[in-house]
């Protein structure tokens, strides 16, 4: 039962989680991801995954990055979403 709940849980929280990061999300739909992400260790490797190639990517177009490098950090980022 609870792995079915979190199933239909992670596929709703999977489309709120870049709005999440961003601190898009209104007040009632952060609390629900929080505790979500307490019970479950997907999302959490997930938003882990999300978090860090963001930051990466941030970093990087901070400094002089050649297209080519950009282009696989934005899939890179991409396929970190597609996994939740
Ligand atoms: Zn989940």
């Amino acid at each position: 039962m609870a792995v079915k709940f979190h199933s239909s849980q992670c596929r709703a929280l999977a489309q709120k989680i870049s709005e999440y990061l961003d601190g898009e999300v209104d007040l009632q739909t952060r609390r629900l991801i929080q505790r979500h992400l307490k019970d479950c260790l997907q999302c959490r490797t997930c938003l882990a995954m999300l978090q860090r190639s963001r930051e990466l990517l941030r970093l990087l177009t901070q400094e002089q990055v050649p297209k080519t490098l950009r282009k696989k950090l934005e899939k890179l980022t991409a396929s970190g979403r597609m996994t939740c």
